[in-house]
């Protein structure tokens, strides 16, 4: 079999929950029982399937990386214990598979805290990556996500997809968020903000980045940062709307006219 376009996938914690809650439960058990209140199956349902229409019309080897939303960013800022927070998004990602997996996908979940360290200043992902290797000749789909490491770093999403991408020589990172890409401004708040079709080092200067409160690792501003990084090795990312019907399925199949490029 020919090699597949290797892609890998941000589903950001902005589209599968709502992460904007004030009122995220902050004790396990809670989180178990009333978690699904927070969770965005509807999304789950549509990527899923979006996905699979597009595994079926291409030939595109993934890679499946979650935020956290309030599962993670709501209950670090609270102070919950490293142990806890690490139950919590692992729950939140046992409900992704669980549903990706009814849909029919061939997704398997592996935990950064079990097979990613921060050692010197720098994380080291070379065992979940040795593991990720395995289930991509099994024709597999690995699915990770943003965690807390041993020793309390806190590693998200956005480092593992740049890290993951990196390691794979991958052809294209695609996250997924609520938003349809950079503008000039936050567009949740200001009604004036521009749309960014390709942001390279040349525009930077016009872009302002609104700080919420409740993103633990950066929030978009970062994400941009991490991103470039990955385009320097040119692997070409881009940043898409990820709640639209279609969107997933179109920039999985290489269209470009969805989302901001971002380039080096
Ligand atoms: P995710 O949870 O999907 O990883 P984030 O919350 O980290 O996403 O980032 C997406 C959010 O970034 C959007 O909901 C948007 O409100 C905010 N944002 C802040 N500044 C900008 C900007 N200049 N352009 C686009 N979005 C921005």
């Amino acid at each position: 079999m020919t090699e597949g376009k290797k892609i890998v996938l941000k589903l950001g914690g902005s589209i599968l929950t709502k992460k904007d809650t004030d009122d995220f439960p902050t004790e396990i058990q809670r989180i178990k029982d009333e978690g699904d209140e927070y969770i965005r199956y509807y999304v789950i349902r549509k990527v899923g399937n979006e996905l699979k229409e597009a595994l079926e019309q291409d030939n595109i080897e993934l890679i499946l990386v979650n935020g956290a939303g309030p599962f993670g960013h709501f209950l670090v800022k609270h102070g919950n214990p490293d142990e806890e927070v690490r139950e919590s998004v692992r729950h939140l990602n046992n409900r992704l598979v669980s549903e990706l997996k009814k849909i029919g996908l061939k997704v398997v979940p592996i935990a950064p805290s079990k097979s990613c360290e921060f050692t010197g200043g720098e994380f080291d992902i070379s065992y979940l990556w040795e593991l990720t290797g395995t289930l991509l000749e099994e024709g597999k789909i690995l699915s990770t996500y943003g965690d807390v490491l041993d020793g309390g770093k806190v590693m998200s999403g956005d480092d593992l997809v740049v890290m993951l991408a990196k390691e794979w020589k991958a052809d294209k990172i695609i996250t997924a968020t609520d938003v349809d890409g950079v503008f000039t401004k936050d567009p949740k708040i200001n009604e004036d903000a521009e749309f960014i079709g390709c942001l390279g080092s040349d525009s930077n200067g016009n872009v302002e980045y609104a700080t919420n409160d409740i993103d633990v690792t950066g929030g978009m501003a970062a994400k941009v940062e991490k991103l470039k990084s990955a385009a320097k090795q040119g692997i070409e990312c881009r940043i898409i709307n990820g709640l639209k019907r279609g969107n997933i399925k179109a920039a999985l199949l290489g269209d470009e006219s969805v989302g901001t490029l971002i380039t080096s």
